[in-house]
This record gives structure tokens, sequence and C-alpha cells, in this order.
């Protein structure tokens, strides 16, 4: 184990006074979800709202209603480079996969072939926004009308952003963001549905009330996590959790095994002061990428393209390197204390348990980024001097 100071690649703090509203949200119960609801739907101005245990629990749940609504569609179409949470979520909903190569220089799909992905088996496409960067929705619901589909935002890492000057999350049919550790805000765990579809509300909401509610050892296992995550998610203690490899923390897995469960009121405490952190947390990452991106030499490191018109969020900033070697170096000893890291360990198409869903295609373009990209951290527990040793760092490793 190494001890010293350590940046977690991304973070979203959880404070005293946090752990304290999320106490008191676990005696308000259902009151505090409410109340949770309200905000939420005022802010991002739509109509309905739905609060459960995690993003994939929010996508399942998406996703069985629209399975309902379409039988004999069974493909979900979602890009080839992404989190592992999104094929979970389509097969413990009894979907299948396809999917669509995403373009290097943005992470978003490659819309030479999008439309050539679809076919009359297609029941939705799943937009996402890695990294906060925003997906082109413009042409995604274009694609999706041509064959009357509908567009599934997962603004998991991008609640915040603005695409044309409206919110990321509630400009495709139905949206989701995460409340998990290391999203743009945390709740621990957390799931949001946003949508203004009365149809796709209506089935939600029956779902929803039959939900399963977290028992008494769900909840002391959230509040025991929000007080290690109070305690540790602190460069100076950070190296503590990082070398513990139980907790396998950064670890990506394919996995049907998750609860669907309801929002405890603990969670929607946690989570009550949720529209400052947001603005708070999402402006100092937009700084510090800018900082980043002011003393970096884009070629070299690769920098991607947002769309234009859009607002980034920058849950963290990544980055191509042109050369590869530069990734092993950041893999080392310093570049995994500097909080540099790589995000999934594989493109969509390389996880064994989904591959005789898909016929076989390569997506070269996902496979590049799965073997090449790096994330630089942006969150709100950096210092100035953190930067400068991750630019000195990447300058000259
Ligand atoms: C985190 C994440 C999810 C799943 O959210 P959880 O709350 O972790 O279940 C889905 N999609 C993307 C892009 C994510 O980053």
């Amino acid at each position: 184990m190494r001890i010293g100071r350590t940046l977690p690649p991304a973070a979203a703090p959880i404070y005293v006074r946090d752990i304290i509203s999320g106490l008191r949200g676990l005696i308000r119960g259902k009151r505090e979800v409410e109340r949770f609801r309200s905000e939420l739907r005022d802010y991002f101005g739509v109509k309905y709202c739905f609060l459960v245990s995690s993003g994939k629990a929010a996508l399942t749940l998406i996703l069985q209603v629209l399975k309902h609504m379409h039988p004999g569609r069974d493909q979900v179409l979602i890009p080839a480079y992404t989190c592992y949470s999104v094929p979970s979520a389509a097969v413990k909903a009894g979907l299948k996969v396809a999917l669509c190569d995403v373009n290097p220089k943005t992470l978003d799909f490659d819309y030479n072939q999008l439309a050539s992905r679809l076919t009359e088996r297609t029941l939705c496409i799943i937009a996402n926004h890695l990294f906060g960067y925003v997906s082109d929705l413009d042409k995604i619901m274009a694609v999706a009308k041509t064959r009357k589909l509908c567009v599934i935002e997962d603004a998991a890492q991008a609640m915040g952003g603005q695409h044309r000057g409206r919110k990321v999350g509630t400009i495709g049919d139905i949206g989701f963001f995460s409340l998990g550790r290391g999203k743009n805000i945390s709740a621990i765990d957390g799931g949001i549905i946003l949508t203004n579809d009365s149809i796709m509300a209506e089935s939600l909401q029956s779902k929803v009330t039959m939900l399963p509610h977290c028992n008494p050892m769900d909840t002391t296992i959230l509040i025991l996590k929000a007080l290690l995550i109070n305690a540790f998610l602190k460069p100076s203690l950070y190296w503590f959790p990082q070398g513990l490899p139980f907790l396998r923390l950064g670890l990506t897995v394919f996995s049907i095994d998750f609860e669907v469960k309801s929002m405890s009121g603990f969670q929607a405490g946690l989570a009550k002061n949720w529209r400052q952190k947001l603005e708070e947390f999402n402006k100092l990452r937009e700084n510090n990428a800018n900082f980043y991106m002011a003393h970096t030499d884009t070629d070299r490191i690769g920098r991607i393209e947002s769309h234009q018109d859009t607002r980034s969020v920058y849950l963290r900033l990544p980055i191509i390197p042109q050369n590869g070697s530069t990734r092993d170096l950041c893999l080392n000893g310093t570049g995994n204390s500097l909080g540099i890291s790589p995000m999934y360990p594989g493109s969509i198409d390389s996880i064994s348990q989904i591959e005789d869903q898909l016929q076989g295609d390569t997506y070269p373009g996902a496979r590049r980024i799965a073997q090449n990209l790096l994330t630089l951290p942006t969150h709100s527990l950096l210092t100035r001097a953190d930067m400068n040793r991750i630019l000195d760092f990447l300058n000259n490793p």
C-alpha cells in the first residue's frame, strides 16, 4: 500500500451537514422523497419524476416499461463504449443489446453508422453524455424519428449539462441521472428518472409504487458508507481506501445481480442541498478542465471535442494520448496517485456475457477508446498545486 497524498479520479463530497439531513430524511421518510421529487421537477421543468435506488435501477425500469409497450421489439441500441451498467440493465430487463460504434474524437455515436444499426427489432436508442460531454441529441432524435423510436438519455454523468440551452436529461423522450459515488453529485446511490411522456409516466408510477423499500440493513449500510466517504474522500486519506482491494474502487463489472428498489428518505435527505452542490461542483470542474486545456498541447494529449452550443460538465477530463506509451506511464504509481485513470476495462463487445447477442461485428472506434483513453480528475478537492503536478507529469512523463 502506498501512503501519501492520493487524488480520487472522481469525487462528489458528502459533508457532515448532508449526513445530518440524511438522518432527518430517514425520520421524515416518504415526505422527504416527495420534497426531492418536486424540487427536481421544478428545476428541470418536467412533468414527471421518479426516484429509485440507482441509475441502473432507473434504466431497468424504463426499459421494462418500453418493452411492455412494444412487444416484438427487443433490441436496445447503445454506444459500443459506455458504462457496463447500461448493457447490465438491458439484460436485466429481458432485452438484447445492439451496438453502434463510437467516434474517438467526440466519444459520441459514429453518425456515419447510427441509422444503419437500426432494425425492426430495435426498441430504443440510448444516448449517453460520457464524462459530461453532451452528445448530439438533434442527430439522435432525427434518426429515431424516422422509425418512431424512443430516445433514452443516459445522463448519469451529465447532471447540469446543457444542449442548445436546454437541460440534459430532459431532451430525449425520457432521461435518467445517477447519484452514485463519483457522479456529479452523490447520495451514495440513487437514480432519478425524468419525462414529460404521460403514457410512460403512468406505467412507471405503478411500477415504482410496487418497488420494495430499503430495509433497516440497507439503511444501516448507506449510513456507514456516508460516514466512510465523508471521512476518507480526501486527498490526504484516500490512499487508505484505494489500497484496500476488497473495496474494488473504480472496478467496472457486467452484472445483473443488482436490486431495483425505491429511494429511501435517508438518500433523499443526503441530497437535500443538491442544487447548490450541483452548481458549485460543476462550476469547479469546468474551471479545472479549462485550466488543463489552456496548459496542454491539444494534439499531443488528444483532447475530446465538444459539440457546438453544448455545456459540458466535465465529470472527468478524458484524453486520448497520441503516444501510446504516455498511457502506460500514467498507469504507474505516480499517475495513479495523481488520480489519472483509465475508465472502462473494454468496449461493450468485449463483455463475454453478452457476446452471443452481438453479431460478431467489430467496433474499432470503441476499441481504440478502451485501449487509449485516460481521464484527468476535475473535482472540487483538487488544488492548483495538484493540477500543476498533473500537468508536469503529462508534459514530461
Ligand atoms: C454510473 C452510470 C450508470 C449507472 O448508474 P448507477 O447509479 O451506478 O447504477 C449508467 N450509465 C452511465 C453512463 C454511468 O456512468
